[in-house]
């Protein structure tokens, strides 16, 4: 009798087993398509031994229907779903779900259809038809791809077709990659480079687990250092993974990986079309496709020959994801590295204390970089104090930096504000009543963005377009926007200097890698004289003619009680900091602050990163915090607040008494209503040593709560609210 137990991709059912039928084949890997009920589910076949089943006997067992025409999913991946579900605790289907992630791509290659325009127009367009004609240049897709892309319905496209003006053609989906060359334009490396990548590449051939911490100041060319070992993972024939925390990123990413071997990586992210995740999954899969760069759903491709991961600005925390399954892709791609055996480099200017930690206890071989490359100097760091040096009322720009900003368009060098806040204001009230304007949804105010008209929520979307009066007095005329956003700091600039030619980047404005690249482009050109931005822009960018770092309010991130707020503000300062002066002329950077004398601004000002370190280590060790302890969230929700404070007061009660873990809670969340849902959070903090989920396993699966409560445990967490 031929059995397999097989994971199913339905996170309510456990382990299946199935019987194999007469001439199939499958081994532990296969994906499969099995019967349930009258229906059919993909599934993966496992080691019966590794996931508990229900004995079910001989005879009843269903034939799995068909072999989906991919390879098993390799070993090294299955430990680390099973490594990722553990560590996690999340369902192991949930996980696997991640691996598989382009259902296309498991029903095998062949030829897909898409659409582009002709190049025909008609004599009369109808509007809509006109206004596809403009969103569709450029484009091929298929046609519900490119009804997304052009807001209209298939319906008008399928007439577009027939009236020639899109057409069809074939593309076949296992059509290769261009083939890059390890040798195509490698740099003359500074001999502290050249040391970096020596080790790198002896421990790619040496085809080992090897943990890197690449430690190089910001501009000391880390990119162009790492590059050298994917060669040499290249010259082998196997794969690399690049992880970057943010799609944004890509663009300059593939440029200049394009430079140095010849061709673009093979991308991977959540904006892919249909037809390239599936070309891009099977390539991987098949051990084609070279060099996969993406964001951190690329860390569960299948790859089949994995030579090398490399996660850049691993210090960022959009590798923690914060829904579905709780992950750090960062942490989870030592696991792979470690399961593959194979090296990973983790590559920072500002790594997390975790890291260094790690580093400092021998576990990552650290590399340093110390100098900029090319002889470029770090930039000069000044504190404008606020309390003394006031911007004029309702402004936000203080008398130094107003003078600097002046300074660099007189000599015509570019100049780049930041500011850790979309839109305009990050509240409006009403002058006369005082009514604030609240999401309905969440516990947060509504940010105004003011070039799109509306009042939006950061957490759940809900916008509205601005009322001409209060909505509680009804007194027109009486909103006012309080406090700043980069549109306002854009105002602002606009106002002090009329004739600067100001560029706003922000999620709202680099919307897509395209206009990521368009951007890149101006700025690098010297279109642009000063760049607006949040946080998307403190990091990656390299661009010789930047001189100036403005930092609108380094207190920001102070607020709120976070663990690691310190250290975030360490890292978003010293990293946007570091887009100052990495040309030829030298850089300057000035920091507002009404806390001059807080450890980690004056720690910024003097450029003393050690003693940072250090002393933000001691205060996490006091507190028993990462990477001295261990943290956990459980956060319970509902849609109604009675039945999610009796369900956290459940879990409460039943809270185990261990002498080296302590929890905390419940108690409402600081987001105390998210997305309609009413939240409480416990705490749990417990020793290093601790079994931490064994711990909340033991604790949490005998409860039993009512359908509308959703208990979310995050292992690890870095949102605290
Ligand atoms: P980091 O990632 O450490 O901030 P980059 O890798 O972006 O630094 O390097 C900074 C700049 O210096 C880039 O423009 C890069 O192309 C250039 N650079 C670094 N190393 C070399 C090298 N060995 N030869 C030529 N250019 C280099
Ligand atoms: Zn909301």
């Amino acid at each position: 009798m031929n059995r397999v137990r097989c994971l199913v991709f339905n996170a309510a059912l456990g382990p299946l087993d199935y019987r194999v039928p007469p001439g199939m084949t499958v081994e532990p890997g296969s994906v499969v398509l099995a019967p349930l009920g009258p229906r059919q589910i993909i599934g993966v076949v496992w080691e019966a031994e590794r996931l508990a089943g229900t004995e079910v006997p001989d005879h009843k067992l269903r034939p799995l229907l068909a072999v989906l025409p991919v390879p098993p999913l390799p070993t090294p991946l299955r430990r680390l779903i099973e490594w990722t579900a553990d560590y996690y605790l999340a369902p192991l289907a949930a996980v696997a779900r991640m691996a598989l992630s382009s259902t296309a791509a498991l029903q095998g290659g062949g030829t897909i259809t898409e659409y582009r325009l002709t190049g025909k127009t008609a004599e009369r367009l109808t509007p809509q038809r006109a206004r596809a004609m403009e969103l569709l240049d450029g484009q091929q897709a298929t046609i519900r791809e490119l009804a997304a892309i052009a807001g209209v319905s298939d319906g008008v496209l399928r007439g577009m077709v027939g009236a020639g003006l899109l057409e069809a053609v074939t593309v076949d989906s296992d059509r290769p990659y261009p083939a890059a060359d390890p040798h195509h334009d490698a740099p003359a490396l500074s001999s502290e480079q050249a040391g970096a990548a020596a080790r790198f590449i002896a421990a790619v051939n040496a085809r080992g687990f090897q943990p890197f911490l690449l430690d190089g100041v910001t501009g000391s060319g880390k990119t162009e250092t790492y590059f050298e070992a994917i060669a040499a993972a290249l010259e082998q024939g196997r794969q690399v993974l690049v992880l970057l925390p943010e799609i944004a990123l890509t663009q300059t990413f593939l440029k200049r990986f394009e430079a140095r071997f010849g061709v673009p990586p093979v991308t991977w992210h959540s904006s892919l079309k249909a037809s390239e995740r599936r070309r891009a999954w099977r390539s991987v899969a098949f051990g084609e496709a070279q060099v996969v760069v993406g964001a951190r759903s690329a860390l569960f491709l299948p790859f089949a020959a994995l030579g090398l991961i490399v996660v850049d600005e691993a210090h960022e925390i959009s590798f923690k994801q914060d829904d579905g399954v709780r992950y750090n892709a960062r942490d989870v791609a030592v696991m792979r590295a470690r399961f593959e055996n194979v090296p990973v480099i983790l590559a920072s200017a500002t790594p997390a204390l975790e890291s260094l930690q790690m580093a400092e206890a021998g576990r990552y071989e650290r590399v340093v970089l110390p100098a900029r490359f090319g002889g470029a100097t770090m930039p000069d760091v000044q504190i404008v104090d606020l309390r003394t040096d006031q911007p004029e009322r309702g402004h936000w720009i203080a008398p130094p930096l107003v003078s600097a900003l002046k300074d660099r368009l007189d000599k015509g060098e570019q100049s780049l504000l930041f500011l850790n806040r979309r839109g305009y204001a990050p509240l409006t009230l009403c002058r006369t009543c005082g009514y604030r304007f609240q999401c309905p949804n969440c516990s947060a105010w509504l940010v105004e963005h003011r070039l799109s008209r509306r009042l939006a929520c950061h957490h759940c979307g809900h916008e509205v377009a601005p009322p001409d009066a209060c909505p509680e007095c009804h007194e027109p005329d009486c909103l006012v926007a309080c406090g700043p956003g980069v549109e306002r700091i854009a105002e602002e600039v606009a106002e002090i200097l009329p004739q600067a030619r100001v560029a706003l980047v922000t999620s709202d404005t680099l919307t897509s890698p395209a206009k990521a690249g368009e951007f890149v482009e101006m700025a690098s050109s010297g279109a642009i004289d000063v760049i607006v931005g949040t946080q998307l822009v403190t990091k990656g960018y390299h661009f010789p003619e930047l001189t100036l770092v403005g930092v609108i309010d380094a207190d920001m991130g102070l607020e709120g009680g976070d663990l690691r707020a310190a250290e975030r503000t360490y890292q978003q300062v010293a990293q946007v900091a570091g887009r100052a002066g990495r040309g030829e002329k030298p850089g300057e950077v000035m920091i507002q602050t009404r806390h001059p004398e807080a450890p980690v601004i004056a720690a910024l000002a003097s450029g003393d990163r050690d003693a940072f370190y250090a002393a933000e280590a001691e205060s996490r060790r006091d507190a028993g915090a990462p990477p001295f302890g261990r943290w956990a969230a459980i956060i319970v929700s509902s849609e109604d607040e009675a039945e999610a404070r009796d369900a956290a007061r459940g879990i409460g009660g039943s809270a185990p008494r261990l002498d080296d873990v302590l929890i905390l809670g419940p108690a409402p969340a600081p987001l105390s209503l998210l997305r309609g849902r009413y939240r409480y959070r416990l705490l749990v903090n417990a020793r290093r040593s601790t079994e931490l989920q064994r711990v909340i396993r033991q604790w949490l699966d005998p409860l039993r709560f009512p359908p509308g409560v959703r208990v979310a445990v995050d292992i690890d967490p870095y949102s605290f609210v």
